[in-house]
Formats: C-alpha cells, structure tokens, sequence
C-alpha cells in the first residue's frame, strides 16, 4: 500500500525515480510524482521542459529507462493487451483534437466503448448522448468533425476520453491551437470535471485555469520538477529563479 498523499488523498497515480532519454537528452530527470484520487495537478513550465514527454510517458506512449509509474496501483505494463486497457484507464487529450475524420461525432465516440470496453453497440450510443450533452455537443451527434468549430471538436474529444470510463485523465495543451473565444468552453468542460472529482493532470499555459481549479501545481524546467506546491504558493511565493522568471514572462 502506498503512503497517502500529503492531503490524506488516495494515490492514483505514482511516478517514481523516473527518467527518461532521448538519445543524450536527459529528457525526464528523477520524476517523483503522486497524484491523489480526484486530485488536480497542473503542469506549468516553459516550451521544452518534458510536459508533453511526461505525460506521453504515464499514458505510456512512450518507454522509459528506470524508475516506476503506477496506475491505481499496478505498475504500467510493458506491451500487449494490458497495455490497451492500461491506455483505456487513463483518458488522454492533446492540443490536436486527433478526431477520426471519416466518422461522426457519434462514431468518434463509440468507438473504443464498442472495441476497447467491449460495450455492446446501443449501450455506448447511449453513453455517447449523455456524454455529448455533458460537454455541450449533443446536437452534432451526426456531424463530421470538419463541421464543428476547434472548440466543439475538443470537447467532443473529451466525451470521447470520457466514454472509455478512465481512472485519470491527462490533459496537454488541450486549448493551445484554440481561437481565443474558444478556449473558455473547452476550460469550463474542465472545470466542471475537476468538481465532479475526476483526477486530472493538466499541461496549460492559461494561469486563470492554473489558480481557480488546480488543487496542486508543478513546475517543470530542463526535464525536473522544481516545485511542487498549491496554487496560493507557486503564483505568491515562486521559490525558485526559474519559476520567477517563467511567471515574469506569462503574467
Ligand atoms: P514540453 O512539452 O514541455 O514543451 P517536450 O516533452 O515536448 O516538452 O520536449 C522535451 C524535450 O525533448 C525537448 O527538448 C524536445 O525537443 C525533446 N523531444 C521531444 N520529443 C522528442 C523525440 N521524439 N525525439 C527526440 N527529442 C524529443
Ligand atoms: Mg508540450
């Protein structure tokens, strides 16, 4: 059994003494990380630090060289059919909406209900509606992505995430090829998630996310994390010259 997390929370998910190299990049330095149940963590730090690999690396779609992540306490397989259901676990959204083009919005997401979870085809429509409506998107059902403006497509890839039931959900850059006035829907689907208690590891550059739904943030520069701390501290009380400066140019 795990140590609970500093609030009493459940660990879902564990990294330890993880790193990671792409060739001589030291991509990931000796992450340590523990996301409670129902957590939110943030992930801030400037381009290039390894958000995305991090993230890449927990949904393991990448390998890593030593340390250890586990996912409601199983570590992370290897290959093979627990590692599709491992990727089932943890939901995982990108700044490209990585919608399937040739499908509707109702396929999009029934799919991997229907292929993954083994839903039968009338239970997962059914799920799908629900989901669609939860992030606002129930009346495209029957369109194409190409139909829908970015901020509908990336809420449509969130119902999609959602639809495979995951114990966590990862989220990177999800609003940074948005249109400004977009960007605020696809936070608030977020946002309304984060308080119906679904653990959550956001990569974003918008700080107003940052403060009002993260329980915890962690700043990432060079492949480390440098601090690990609540909102309140990280923004008033950065401790290190890297987040000082990181803030000095965001803020
Ligand atoms: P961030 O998401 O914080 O911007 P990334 O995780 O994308 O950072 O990248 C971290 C570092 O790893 C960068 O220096 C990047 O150029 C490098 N990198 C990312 N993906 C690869 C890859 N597939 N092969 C080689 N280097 C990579
Ligand atoms: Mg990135």
């Amino acid at each position: 059994m795990t140590q609970p997390t500093s609030d009493g929370r459940d660990p879902l998910v564990v990294v330890s003494g993880l790193n990671k190299h792409y060739g001589d990049l030291h991509v990931l330095k000796d992450i340590n990380l523990t996301v409670g149940r129902g957590e939110v963590v943030v992930v801030l730090g400037p381009s290039g630090s390894g958000k995305s690999t991090l993230c890449r690396t927990i949904n393991r779609l990448e390998t890593f060289e030593d340390g250890s992540i586990t996912i409601d306490g199983k570590p992370l397989p290897q290959e093979g059919k627990s590692l599709a259901e491992l990727r089932a676990d943890v939901g995982m959204v990108f700044q490209s909406f990585n919608l399937f083009a040739h499908k509707t919005i109702l396929d999009n997401v029934t799919l991997g209900p229907i292929k993954v979870r083994k839903m039968d085809k009338k239970k997962a429509e059914e799920l799908a509606q629900q989901l669609l409506q939860r992030v606002g998107v129930e009346k495209q059902a029957n369109k194409y992505p190409a139909q829908l403006s970015g901020g509908q497509q990336q809420r449509v890839a969130i119902a999609r995430s959602l639809a495979m039931q995951p114990k966590v959900m990862l989220f990177d850059e999800p609003t940074s090829a948005l249109d400004p006035e977009m960007i605020n829907e696809v936070l608030d689907v977020m946002s309304g998630l984060a308080k119906e208690g679904m653990t959550m590891i956001v990569v974003t550059h918008e700080m107003g996310f940052a403060r009002r739904a993260a329980d915890r943030v962690v700043f990432m520069a060079d492949g480390e994390i440098l601090e690990d701390a609540t909102p309140e501290e990280f923004f008033n009380n950065p401790r290190t010259d890297r987040a000082k400066d990181f803030l000095s140019k965001i803020l």
